[in-house]
């Protein structure tokens, strides 16, 4: 069998490790003669995969005490609206930097539920090929929040520093970065993630909540969206994604095996430079829209003269078994999605390939 080298943007590369290990298992977990699918969510064998996803977490990141890590579902988009229905009290506003296609949609969320702000907008000419510098984003001094998208996705840019909220607390969506490095997870108040990216499959979302913040959240809305009910009960107060949340505990555990964050960052960096090289090698043929001090060590996005080439560029990779290369349905152009999951080997083929094309069709 051959394993195809996968750029997909989400779902995404999962780590063969994790795969290999839930084929090991599916049948017979533990042996208990079943797979961890069919255990209760309240039996002993899952809570076992349950908290030891959430003691990994805490591990590989140095959580603190103060912050309680929850599995969610309905993705980040949920979050979009979840965040100012439990964080937005009547008459305060929370502010939204805007960076992308993800950034737009919280912030329109945000304004359904109450009311929002924009603190920074960095759309120009209808794209977004930068994050903005701390001089652009003027804070409400009195926001209830900060929200902030730390790479975007469908865009290719990715924060190279971190914002300064001014005092007020920072949140977070780290969709498609998270975990990618080391951060200190106490400059935010709140951080969330949709697991299809870098963590595993979809179906679950991590959330890690400051403790304040949930003491200080809205008790009017429906018990299901209230953050305080999922930290009260471990993320069990209702079904949870079980075998969504085994295969994020096998993807932590395979990065936990591996040497952790600055190993994984290590391994970023490399993968970024060279495909970033390879298209800068041939920058009259290929056409990044990013300016360098933004660009995405997660997401590269790239142009070429036009679409006819780039169905070109696509269907000849995928002769070399390479696919997801297509970049996003709103924004054109291609994509490579290089997270975690996606080994240095695989982005080197990628890389020579973009060279190779280069010299045969430049
Ligand atoms: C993919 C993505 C989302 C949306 O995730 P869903 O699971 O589809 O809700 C939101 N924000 C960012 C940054 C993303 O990359």
């Amino acid at each position: 069998m051959a394993r195809a080298l996968n750029f997909n943007a989400g779902p995404a590369a999962i780590p063969l490790p994790a795969l290999e290990r839930a084929r090991d298992e599916l049948l017979d977990f533990n042996g208990s003669g079943m797979s961890i699918m069919e255990h209760s969510h309240r039996g002993k064998d899952y809570e076992s995969v349950h908290r030891e996803a959430s003691a990994l977490l805490r591990k590989l990141l140095s959580v603190p005490e103060d912050f309680h890590v929850l599995f969610l579902t309905g993705g980040a988009s949920q979050q979009f609206a979840q965040i100012p229905m439990n964080f937005l009290r009547p008459g305060e506003s929370a502010d939204y930097v805007i960076t992308g296609g993800w950034s737009e949609k919280a912030y329109e969320e945000a304004q359904r539920v109450g009311s929002a702000r924009v603190a920074c907008d960095t759309k120009r000419d209808g794209t977004f090929s930068r994050v903005p510098a701390q001089g652009e984003v003027a804070v409400d001094p009195a926001a209830a929040y900060v929200h902030v998208t730390s790479n975007n996705t469908l865009y290719g840019t990715q924060w190279h520093h971190e914002l300064d909220p001014q005092g007020r607390p920072l949140i977070s969506d780290m969709s498609s970065d998270f975990l990618w490095k080391p951060f200190d997870v106490t400059r935010y108040a709140m951080i969330y993630a949709g697991a299809q990216k870098n963590l595993g499959p979809s179906g679950v979302l991590i959330a890690l909540v400051h403790k304040s913040m949930i003491e200080r959240a809205r008790a009017d809305i429906p018990v299901i969206f209230r953050y305080a009910t999922h930290a009260k009960n471990d993320s069990l107060y209702n079904t949870p994604p079980t075998f969504a949340i085994y295969m994020v505990r096998n993807v932590l555990a395979w990065l936990d095996s591996i040497g952790g964050l600055p190993v994984i960052e290590a391994r970023n960096r490399q993968k970024a430079a060279l495909l970033y090289g390879a298209l800068d090698a041939h920058k009259g043929f290929y056409h990044c829209p990013v300016e360098e001090g933004s660009r995405s060590t997660m997401n590269v996005v790239w142009k070429l003269a036009s679409e006819a080439l780039e169905e070109q560029f696509v269907a000849e990779a995928k002769k070399h078994n390479m696919v997801g290369l297509k970049g996003h349905r709103s924004v054109g152009g291609l994509r490579a999605s290089i997270y975690n999951a996606v080994d240095v080997e695989t982005v080197k083929t990628l890389a020579d390939f973009v060279g190779d094309f280069a010299k045969r069709n430049g």
